[in-house]
């Protein structure tokens, strides 16, 4: 209760610049994210295998090459990790890490192609900058509040941990969704084949028998995902037969 009136204090006194959130800009997002992937590449064994690095590599760049400005302008930057967890992620500023578990359900170059495509969607739908501001008009109002009202915390500090919240956030339905769809067109104009994106789910479905793993708890059922690729297959097929006829055939492996 107290945090609560702390906070509509904060919002009544002339002080709704620092409440009006956004108070994270997606410039600050990529700036904290590119601090975290490389604390990662630190912390974490990154795979040695030349050949398995050049394949995601070459899965990776085939779909930025997809990607508008001012996502194409980014400096990509891409990690395998060596480790046994079926998870993949991408990070504002253009970071994108492949754990070598997701092997086990990502089988073919296109499967490969459908979680990187997902996870880049995320980034050029602005999930996580979505995310971090929906969380942190509560949150930083409230820290925000207390910092005003006798703290001494300074903004860019606020901004800083808001932004390390966001990135750990997990993703909303709704965007798991638009991940699916928007990434299933870059895979597609890609020259991969979009029906592997079901493949893909089921696979993953199988490799799930007990708890899920964390990454895929907080997706959406394979059921409705699958069902929702499905629908959105004839148009994806429409893009990867426009890709092929133009040349674009990648031979990853
Ligand atoms: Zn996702």
């Amino acid at each position: 209760m107290r945090v609560r009136k702390a906070l509509w204090i904060c919002c009544g006194v002339a002080l709704l610049a620092a409440c009006a959130l956004p108070l994270v800009s997606e410039t600050q997002l990529e700036v904290e994210s590119a601090n975290q992937f490389q604390k990662m590449r630190g912390q974490m064994p990154v795979a040695t295998d030349a050949a398995t690095r050049r394949y995601v590599n070459c899965v990776a760049n085939a779909i930025i090459a997809e990607l508008e400005p001012p996502y194409s302008d980014r400096l990509w930057e891409i990690e395998v990790f060596d480790e046994d967890q079926l998870n993949a992620f991408a990070m504002p500023g253009g970071k994108i890490g492949v754990f070598t578990g997701i092997f086990k359900a990502a089988k073919t170059q296109d499967q490969l192609a459908a979680v990187i495509g997902h996870e880049v969607a995320h980034v050029t739908q602005h999930h996580a900058l979505e995310r971090t501001n929906r969380e942190l008009t509560q949150e930083i109002g409230i820290v925000g509040a207390s910092a005003v009202l006798g703290g001494n915390r300074n903004m860019a500090d606020l901004i800083r941990m808001g932004a390390q919240i966001g990135l750990s956030l997990p993703y909303g339905r709704g965007q798991e969704s638009e991940a699916d769809i928007v990434g299933l067109k870059y895979m597609a104009d890609a020259g991969f084949d979009p029906r592997a994106a079901v493949q893909l789910w089921k696979n993953m479905e199988a490799q799930n028998d007990g708890a899920p793993p964390e990454w895929l708890s907080t997706h959406p059922s394979s059921d409705t995902r699958i069902s929702r690729l499905i629908e959105a297959l004839p148009e994806a097929l429409e893009r990867y037969n426009a890709a092929r006829a133009a040349g674009k055939v990648p031979r990853c492996r």
